[in-house]
């Protein structure tokens, strides 16, 4: 059938791409199968199409963090994270220890200042690991229509040797951002990167933000159109770390990558997006991930600035 087919001839152009190198920092992923490479479509209408390693679970890393947001939103409403997350571009490194200067603030929720955040307004700000860790996995898992489980390897791998984020809390609870223990937000928030998907999963999990909200398959509304489109817009700019600018003007659609190697894309209305190949340039982004995510916005026209 056409879309498959299309689909696998992607991956055939963006396969010759050897460059790049898995995430160094946690051994697990320092040790994935760089040959792996995959692709998901799934439309408004709740079609999905895939192609290559499909079945392939890996973990979402940063790209928990754009869903958490949306949690967040849900559990402590837009105004009190507002006060404490901006949505600004930092135009960092992802893991900077870095806050805004007058508010104090994070720049956004898609760095790890932001994002250990918004786990911490998860549930309640005194909640524990524990509760916040099933309400993100209750939540994620509803938008992947399949039960999601946490990587206990990656977790633990992560875990072990977990110093700069453990500065990023313990600074954050200096400013007085988050109020709960810095090292259990830091703890949760690992927990929360290590959780296993598909390219489907991924797929089908931006179609919702696609869909104002409301989920493709089930017709179910998982979140407020108000949030899906808060999350689309920081996603827009701030999605692909300090490569975020350079990603709207010559992809142009919005996105999340993740140091797995994989990413999450959405045009509002259309489609989501996801690709996953692990070996990654210098700025965290999957080279294969960012090919495919090219060629997919020229073949089918999906700049979101195209007039035409
Ligand atoms: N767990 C990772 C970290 O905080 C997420 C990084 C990422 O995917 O950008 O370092």
């Amino acid at each position: 059938s056409p879309i498959p087919d299309y689909l696998q001839s992607v991956l055939e152009k963006a396969r010759p791409i050897e460059e790049g190198a898995p995430a160094g920092y946690i051994d697990v992923l320092a040790r994935a199968d760089t040959s792996r490479l995959a692709v998901a479509l799934a439309m408004v209408d709740g079609n999905i199409y895939s192609a290559g390693d499909d079945e392939l679970e890996f973990s979402m890393q940063s790209i928990s963090k754009a869903f958490v947001y949306a949690i967040a939103i849900e559990d402590a409403g837009l105004k009190a994270v507002l006060d404490k997350i901006g949505m600004e571009p930092s135009g960092d490194a992802f893991n900077r220890l870095s806050l805004q200067k007058d508010s104090n603030r994070p720049f956004n929720p898609l760095i790890n200042a932001g994002a250990i955040t918004a786990h911490s307004l998860v549930v309640a700000p005194d909640a524990t690991v524990e509760q916040r860790t099933e309400r993100i996995l209750n939540a994620l898992s509803r938008l992947a229509e399949r039960e999601l489980h946490i990587d206990e390897e990656v977790f633990e791998a992560e875990w072990k040797d977990a110093n700069r984020n453990m500065g990023i809390g313990y600074m954050l609870k200096a400013a007085g951002i988050i109020t709960c223990n810095p090292a259990e937000a830091v703890r949760g928030y690992i927990r929360q990167c290590s959780i296993n998907v598909t390219v489907k999963d991924l797929a089908m999990m931006a179609s919702v933000l696609c869909n104002s909200g409301v989920h493709p398959i089930s017709g179910e509304r998982i979140m407020p159109a108000e949030s899906a489109r808060q999350v689309l817009s920081v996603m827009a700019t701030c999605g692909m770390y300090d490569g975020s600018g350079e990603w709207l003007a010559t992809v142009g659609f919005s996105a999340k990558s993740g140091v797995s190697g994989a990413i999450m894309g959405a045009l509002p209305g259309q489609v989501g997006i996801a690709a996953f190949s692990p070996k990654l340039d210098e700025r965290g982004n999957s080279l294969r991930s960012v090919d495919i995510c090219k060629q997919l916005s020229a073949d089918m026209g999906l700049h979101l600035m195209n007039s035409s």
